[in-house]
């Protein structure tokens, strides 16, 4: 099953569900994984991680990683109206570019 994904690394979204003190602040994509639904995001659903001791030996024991969350649960904020918004597009050119449903302002540069 191929979904369309209209979220791309290094947007700034904004988690609509999970839990975290910090989760619904706005964060940046870091990855994003399409054929399974998933992305990575800043600072969002952290898990510790151990390392083995042969990669650690200049570092602590315990790191923190983002862990992948669905893009059903992130919303993209558009840089123009600073707010959550669904994906429009639109043609420019030969190519379609993704624009913000409420402001019709686009989101790629
Ligand atoms: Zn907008």
């Amino acid at each position: 099953m191929h979904t369309r994904v209209d979220i791309r690394r290094d947007d700034t979204v904004k988690v609509i569900t999970g839990r975290g003190k910090n989760a619904k602040d706005k964060k940046r994509v870091l990855a994003v994984f399409p054929n399974d639904g998933k992305l990575l995001v800043e600072g969002v659903k952290l898990v510790k991680k151990h390392l083995s001791s042969k990669r650690t030996r200049n570092k602590a024991g315990i790191a923190e990683q983002e862990s992948r969350i669905a893009i059903s649960n992130v919303m993209v904020v558009c840089p123009s109206c600073d707010k959550p918004t669904r994906v429009a597009h639109d043609k420019k050119g030969d190519r379609f570019i993704r624009v913000c449903k409420r402001c019709d302002a686009p989101l790629d540069k």
